[in-house]
C-alpha cells in the first residue's frame, strides 16, 4: 500500500497538471463515486497530499480527493499506460492525461463541494511535528507504539513500512505501549519517523516486487527505499546494528519486524 512518500511522489509527479483545465473525463469503473461531468472544465488550481489522501484542488473551490489503497497510482503523460486497470482517465487537453490505475479497484475518488478536508493527523513532515507534539499524543494512547503509528488519526501518512523502520532505527520495541515511552524515546522515535520518512520521498518512495499491483513511482524513476529497508520483509536475517536475527510478529492482523536484540 502506498505510504506517505509514496504518495507525495504521485502528487510531485502530477506538477504538470496544475493549472490545466479537464477537458474530459473518462470514468471507466462504476465503482468510483465521480460523474464526468462534474469533472469536465473543472481548472486545476493545485495537487497537495494529506496522509495518504491526495487533493486535486479546482478553482471553484470544489476537490477531487483521491485514496490510492492497496493498489492504485497515478500516471500522467500522453499515452495511454500499458494496462487494463485505468478506472478514470483525465484529459487535460495538449495530450496531457491523468490516469488513475488501480488493478484491486479499492481505491477511491470523489468530488468534494468544500475541498479538500480530509479527517487525518499531524503531518509528520510539517514543522508542527515536533518531539512535544508527538510526545503529547502518544500519551493519550494506550496502545502499542507500532499500532500508534499505523492510526491516521494520530500521524497522517506511515503506514506498515515506514512504522517498523522508524521503531527499529529508534530501537524502540513495536509492543511497547505509546504512552509508556520516556520522553528520550519519544525523542529517538521522532528523529527517526522525520529521518525515515524524508530519506523515503527523496528516494521516492519503495518499489516492492514487479506485479501490477505493486507500487512504481508517476515517473520512470524507480523508488529506491527498498535498498534502505532494515528490518520491513527481512524476517530471519541478521540486524544491521547488532546480528540478531530479525522476527516477524503480528499486531492487530499486521506483520511487524523487529529485532529482539536491540529494540526495547
Ligand atoms: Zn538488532
Amino acid at each position: 500500500m502506498p505510504e506517505l512518500p509514496e504518495v507525495e511522489t504521485f502528487v510531485r509527479g502530477l506538477t504538470p497538471a496544475v493549472g490545466r483545465s479537464i477537458v474530459s473525463a473518462d470514468v471507466r469503473d462504476a465503482k468510483l463515486a465521480v460523474s464526468a461531468r462534474e469533472l469536465q472544465g473543472a481548472r486545476i488550481l493545485a495537487v497537495r497530499r494529506r496522509g495518504k489522501y491526495i487533493g486535486v484542488e479546482f478553482a471553484d473551490g470544489r476537490a477531487l480527493v483521491i485514496h490510492l489503497r492497496m493498489s492504485g497510482r497515478l500516471r500522467i503523460g500522453c499515452r495511454e499506460p500499458e494496462t487494463k486497470y485505468a478506472r478514470l482517465v483525465l484529459r487535460l487537453g495538449d495530450g496531457v492525461d491523468v490516469y488513475f490505475v488501480d488493478p484491486r479497484r479499492l481505491g477511491t475518488a470523489s468530488v468534494c463541494a468544500s475541498g479538500f478536508d480530509v479527517p487525518v493527523g499531524i503531518e509528520p513532515l510539517d514543522a508542527g511535528f515536533t518531539s512535544s507534539a508527538l510526545a503529547e499524543l502518544a500519551a493519550t494512547s494506550r496502545a502499542p507504539i507500532k499500532q500508534f503509528l499505523l492510526d491516521q488519526r494520530k500521524v497522517a501518512g506511515i503506514g506498515n513500512i515506514y512504522a517498523a523502520e522508524s521503531l527499529w532505527r529508534a530501537k524502540i520495541d513495536p509492543r511497547r505501549k505509546a504512552n509508556g515511552l520516556a520522553r528520550d524515546e519519544v525523542r529517538r522515535l521522532h528523529r527517526a519517523i522525520v529521518g525515515v520518512l524524508r530519506e523515503a520521498v527523496d528516494g521516492l518512495g519503495t518499489t516492492l516486487g514487479s506485479s501490477v499491483s505493486d507500487y512504481h513511482p508517476a515517473s520512470a524513476e524507480m523508488g529506491s527505499f527498498q535498498n534502505e529497508l532494515a528490518v520491513y520483509g527481512c524476517e530471519g536475517e541478521p540486524c544491521a546494528r547488532c546480528g540478531e536475527t530479525i522476527e516477524r510478529i503480528i499486531q492487530a492482523g499486521r506483520s511487524t519486524c523487529f529485532c529482539p536484540a536491540c529494540q526495547r
